[in-house]
């Protein structure tokens, strides 16, 4: 899979960056944030290719009351501060806290963050790239006109066996997807 002219890495963040909280909670607190084996590095190698990174994350334990808009600030926070660290520093980092019931238009699969995150950078759609484990993140993609790409972390196994053969490309993981990309480019 080529991806010619690719300028933008749009990612998700639970079982694509970090590990998913056991039992479908939610990461409430900066000493639960959890990278995946190789994440940083991914996110290194991608940088360092010149490409701009967004992270769009649904996070409804804000509007579920499980947790307060600080907290995940503050989640948030360490996660940029260990990216940059490492030479994978984050351009935005996009959530919706809404609950299912609040119907807004940016919970995935709704393509509001993806529309949102290619609004701010100032990259096309065309030079853009979601990478997900859900389900999810391929519809919210599909919907925003942006190509996607499955990695097997997270849900990714589990929605590559429901998905069966849809034309998404999929990765071991986010390290293998960022040499994969960057050598093709
Ligand atoms: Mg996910
Ligand atoms: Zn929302």
């Amino acid at each position: 899979m080529a991806h010619i002219g690719l300028r933008h890495v749009i990612l998700d963040r639970d079982g694509v960056l970090n590990c998913e909280a056991e039992g479908g909670r939610y990461v409430r607190d900066p000493a639960e944030f959890r990278w995946l084996p190789g994440a940083l590095e991914g996110l290194a190698i991608l940088r360092r290719a010149g490409l701009h990174l967004s992270v769009v994350t649904n996070q409804s334990g804000v509007g579920r009351g499980l947790m307060s808009l600080e907290q995940l600030a503050a989640v948030h926070a360490r996660m940029q501060a260990e990216a940059s660290a490492y030479g994978g520093a984050l351009d935005a980092v996009l959530f919706c806290p809404h609950a299912p019931q609040d119907r807004c238009a940016c919970r995935k699969p709704a393509p509001g963050l993806i529309q949102a995150a290619i609004a701010r950078s100032g990259i096309a759609a065309a030079e853009s790239l979601v990478v997900g484990d859900d389900r999810r993140d391929l519809e919210a993609a599909w919907r925003a006109g942006v190509a996607a790409a499955l990695v097997r972390t997270g849900k990714g196994r589990q929605t590559e066996a429901l998905i069966g053969n849809a034309g998404v490309p999929a990765y071991d993981d986010l390290p293998q997807l960022a040499h994969t990309i960057v050598a093709g480019r």
